[in-house]
């Protein structure tokens, strides 16, 4: 067991931003932490976030307003996300700035010495800021610094290299505690809690190879989380990153900061056009974003830019070599400035091309990249404001009592499509609001874990160690590399950026195939020490859970909306018309229609037969969904 006092103690699980926050909110309320890492905290994922962080500082004077913030937010999303923690989390965004800077994060600024801002994706106002192309990674330190300090004051303890496995539960259904496992040792262990954080970022590894998400950016976590109970909701928003470098083992971000600094997206006009890519003329060129959202040109939402290069590479045959490739051109801008304000992508991309983005235009093609779907959480909305209530209980609080979700694995803040650098604030955000949240529920609890009875934990552990005991004695002839490879082919090809429903019902039927042959691995390894192939073996498994969810979860809604898109169901916007205009009135009325039947928030619940759908009211109490977004 864990140190165990009789004071209440919190587990956070995941070292990121999300993380780090709610750690520090609960640490300075005075509970204790144990915080859990698959590898050191510093190291999680958060550092890789490239291009910035939104909030409405108006530094550039273009009149940006916390409200526009709000707005873009809102119709990004389609209007599938809860509004009042939206307008909270908009609110809140210049005072985290602040917050960060006092914490010591080095912020690009302008030569008067202000925070510098830059334009992201489906937005019209400088509002991102950012320090150069490796934000993620300085906003890490400063948080990791104040978790620091709480650690060397015994108020945070932390458990790096060791996985999350799964909740225990009290008799009452609430979580007081985890079962976790040392990476190195492979002791299976269980640990005390009053209340338990999830806070295990993206599930990218779903669609691996395809993906910009790191290796451990499974979703497994929350998928057990999901397997013992928890609902899971918007599975079937997965956003798909349009620029994406094309790599055999992953495919690497190139941010959209790439585009906000001036970047164009564009095909040879002609189909199978060979020359290189600076011998065509301007004439020659097809800038299709510019030519399909005059309005928002190369920062047009990702959604739209992810299926605009789909139809110019699929359906028009104009991809680099008729393949599924298109340029990103920084070629045309000051060497200087780009080098400056890209320099750790450009790094990237010379690296693993061994071409230079400063000499040739980049090859790109859209890959997975972001889960606007998470753990379903909660929230109070403050009657008043009208925003999500400050320090309630309910805020970030999962469908297991006890349990809360923030930051990437949770599905709160985005709708139906996330907008560019809202994650890095999402995630800070969330776990700030997480961290108070829990310290408001330890105040109501009436008694501790401490005085639960030890064999509660010891039956978690001892199921851990079973599951353990049988992947290892396993005989069987599948390879938990293959079977994961297999996994993000399938969801590639058949749960990606276009989607239709005979297929996702192919991938239902490939997917409960595969998860019975995950019971059938020969991890061909039987050191008890470090092995990472059993690690795996359990991950994989808990992955194709997922994949399921976001699988039926698509499979249920006949619609487009952001990141989910089938043809089928499509209601593009009348060509050329506007407000006043019947064809577009018509449109409007159609538009009103699908949302009256699907705005709604999907909830998987986990069964015998896999998960099962149902949907939920969204609260649209801020921004009525009356216009639908048009970035032409
Ligand atoms: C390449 C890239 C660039 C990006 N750039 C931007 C950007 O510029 N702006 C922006 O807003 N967003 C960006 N994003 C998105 C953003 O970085 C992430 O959504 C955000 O950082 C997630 O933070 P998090 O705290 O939720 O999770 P993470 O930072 O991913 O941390 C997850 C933590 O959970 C732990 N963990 C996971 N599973 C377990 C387990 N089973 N047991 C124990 N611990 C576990 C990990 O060890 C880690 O500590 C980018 C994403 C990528 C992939």
């Amino acid at each position: 067991m864990s140190p165990s006092s009789g004071k209440p103690r919190v587990v956070v699980v995941g070292g990121g931003l999300g993380g780090l926050w709610a750690t520090l909110r609960i640490a300075e309320a005075g509970f204790p932490v144990d915080l859990f890492s698959l590898f050191e905290v510093k190291r999680s994922h958060s550092v890789c976030a490239q291009g910035g962080i939104n909030a409405c500082l108006d530094t550039k004077g273009e009149h940006d307003s916390v409200w526009q913030h709000i707005v873009d937010t809102l119709k990004g999303g389609e209007y599938l996300a809860n509004q009042p923690p939206v307008k909270a989390m908009c609110e809140d965004a210049p005072g985290l700035i602040r917050t960060f800077e006092r914490m010591g994060v080095t912020f690009s600024r302008t030569p008067e010495g202000l925070l510098d801002q830059r334009l992201f994706g489906g937005v019209k106002n400088r509002r991102t800021c950012f320090a150069g192309a490796s934000t993620g990674q300085q906003l890490m330190h400063g948080v990791d610094q104040q978790v620091r300090r709480l650690e060397d004051l015994g108020q945070v303890s932390k458990y790096e290299w060791w996985e999350f496995l799964s909740l225990v539960k009290d008799a009452d259904g609430a979580a007081r505690g985890i079962v976790a496992m040392d990476l190195k040792s492979m002791e299976v262990r269980a640990f005390r809690a009053d209340a338990v954080v999830l806070a295990s970022g993206g599930m990218g590894q779903v669609y691996a190879p395809k993906t910009t998400c790191s290796t451990n950016s499974t979703g497994v976590a929350a998928s057990r989380c999901y397997q013992q109970g928890a609902w899971f909701a918007n599975a079937e928003f997965f956003q798909f990153h349009p620029t994406a470098m094309l790599g055999h083992d992953k495919n690497r971000l190139m941010s959209e900061a790439a585009r906000g600094e001036g970047g164009r997206v564009w095909v040879p006009r002609r189909p199978g056009d060979a020359r290189p890519p600076r011998s065509i003329p301007e004439a020659e060129r097809f800038y299709f974003l510019e030519e399909f959202f005059p309005a928002y040109g190369n920062t047009v939402a990702r959604d739209e830019a992810s299926r605009a290069i789909w139809r110019v590479t699929r359906d028009l045959g104009l991809g680099i070599g008729g393949g599924d490739r298109v340029y990103l051109d920084l070629t045309h801008l000051d060497r200087a400035f780009v080098a400056k304000r890209l320099g750790a992508i450009l790094d990237i991309y010379r690296k693993f091309s061994g071409t230079d983005p400063l000499d040739e235009p980049m090859q790109i093609f859209p890959a997975a990249h972001y889960a606007m779907g998470g753990l379903w959480v909660d929230f109070e909305k403050d009657a008043v404001t009208g925003s999500m209530k400050a320090v309630s209980p309910r805020n970030h609080a999962t469908s297991i009592p006890g349990l809360y979700a923030c930051g990437e694995c949770d599905y709160a803040y985005h709708g139906a499509n996330r907008l560019g650098a809202n994650s890095l604030l999402s995630a800070s955000y969330s776990g700030r609001v997480a961290g108070e949240a829990v310290a408001s529920y330890l105040k109501g609890l009436g008694g501790w874990a401490t005085q639960l009875p030890e064999g509660l934990y010891e039956a978690e552990a001892a199921r851990q160690q079973a599951i353990n005991r049988r992947l290892m004695g396993c005989q069987g002839d599948e390879g938990p590399y293959a079977l994961h490879r297999e996994l993000g082919e399938l969801m590639t090809t058949k749960v990606g950026v276009v989607r239709d429903n005979r297929e996702l019902d192919e991938a239902d039927a490939a997917l409960q195939d595969l998860a019975a042959r995950c019971e059938r691995v020969n991890l061909g390894e039987a050191s008890t020490w470090a092995n990472q192939t059993l690690a795996y073996a359990r991950q994989v498994r808990d992955m194709v859970q997922l994949a399921l969810v976001i699988t039926r979860s698509a499979r249920a809604r006949d619609e487009c909306r952001g990141a989910h898109h089938k043809p089928e169901f499509a209601l593009p916007l009348p060509a050329g018309k506007g407000l006043g205009d019947p064809e577009y009135d018509t449109y409007i009325r159609r538009w009103r229609d699908n949302n009256t039947r699907w705005l709604k928030t999907t909830i998987a619940e986990h069964g015998p037969e896999g998960p099962s759908i149902r949907y939920q009211e969204v609260d649209t109490s801020v921004l009525a969904p009356e216009q639908p977004r048009d970035y032409r």
